[in-house]
């Protein structure tokens, strides 16, 4: 694998971030020393990065290229490499196949993946998804998040977004994407990253917990929050979706979750709050009885079965 390199540069940093600025690469571009990718369409951008879809010109392989400017705040793209290549082995995570530079540009190359559930859901007549698909989502991510938070790691933006559907043979398993805001907080000797009385906001303000609002040091538990506000999304939407002031979004979590009750989850659904709140930042979270709520919630739970969305 080629090591990424960081620029620091401003003069190399681009106005415009991610999918608001001109196309990273053009299409049909050839990029790749020792492997070859011929660029051959945009399929996503984010906050900082561009997404391609391109072939491996041997194999044919089609691939995704996750382009960023060198000069991207703290060198995001060499972090993201860096955990994608430990997570290896993780079904949820993409896999990775080859980094180079391009120019002022890091890429990766990695398994392309099909749509994002956030675009997926906006798709949905009903603008929602049905209790069996949200507590599948919420299986697989959990799944996933135990797998990350085993290396130490917490991903910090958890969000519909950042969950895509596999394609073809995958088109039932659920990928976490977007590493570039992770952050190791337990190392291998097991010892934790000291906490900092005070933490630089991290995350999407519709999704992150009460913690991160706070501005305090977040935990594995997070993430958890994270995906708790996204499955409610999902299922029966956020009563904060249209608020841009992070304070008022913080106190309408805060109302919420004074009496949380779910229209369409169930009962058992309302435990899951209560036990992430009991969960203390350093703690290895209970993803088992997590998921055990979430198969509850939905008593003809099969994860054979295809995704609502697979008659698109
Ligand atoms: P950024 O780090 O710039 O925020 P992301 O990694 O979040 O970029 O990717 C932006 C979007 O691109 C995602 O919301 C997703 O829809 C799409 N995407 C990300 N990774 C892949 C992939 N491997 N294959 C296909 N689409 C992807």
């Amino acid at each position: 694998m080629n090591q990424l390199h960081c620029q620091k540069n401003a003069e190399y940093y681009p106005a415009e971030r991610g999918k608001t600025a001109a196309p990273f690469l053009e299409n049909g571009m050839i990029i790749g020393v020792k492997r070859s990718f011929r660029v051959e369409k945009m399929v996503g951008g984010g906050g900082f990065g561009q997404i391609y879809r391109a072939v491996d010109l041997e194999s044919k392989l089609v691939v995704a290229v996750k382009v960023e400017p060198k000069s991207s705040e703290s060198g995001r793209i060499v972090l993201e490499l860096n955990i994608l290549v430990q997570l290896a082995h993780s079904s949820h995570i993409p896999k990775v196949y080859y980094s180079g530079e391009v120019g002022i540009y890091n890429f990766i190359i990695m398994q392309l993946l099909g749509s994002n559930i956030a675009d997926l859901r906006k798709f949905q007549r009903s603008r929602s998804f049905s209790v069996e698909t949200t507590s599948r989502v919420g299986i697989q991510c959990l799944e996933c998040l135990k797998t990350i938070h085993k290396l130490g790691y917490i991903h910090r933006d958890i969000k519909p977004s950042n969950i895509c559907v596999g394609i073809g043979e995958h088109k039932r398993v659920l990928y976490i994407v977007d590493f570039g805001m992770a952050r190791q907080i337990r190392f291998s000797d097991g010892t934790f990253r000291p906490e900092r009385p005070y933490a630089s906001f991290r995350g999407t303000t519709r999704y992150v917990s009460l913690t991160a609002h706070e501005r305090k040091e977040q935990g594995f538990v997070d993430d958890i929050w994270c995906l708790f506000f996204s499955l409610l999304e999902l299922v029966e939407g956020l009563p904060w979706k249209n608020i841009v002031d992070q304070d008022q979004v913080c106190n309408a979590k805060r109302l919420m979750l004074n009496n949380f009750q779910s229209r369409k989850m169930g009962r058992n659904f309302e435990m899951f709050p209560q036990i992430l709140e009991r969960t203390k930042r350093i703690e290895t979270p209970d993803y088992e009885r997590l998921i055990g709520i979430l198969k509850s919630s939905c008593p003809s739970f099969n994860e054979l079965e295809e995704f609502e969305w697979d008659d698109h």
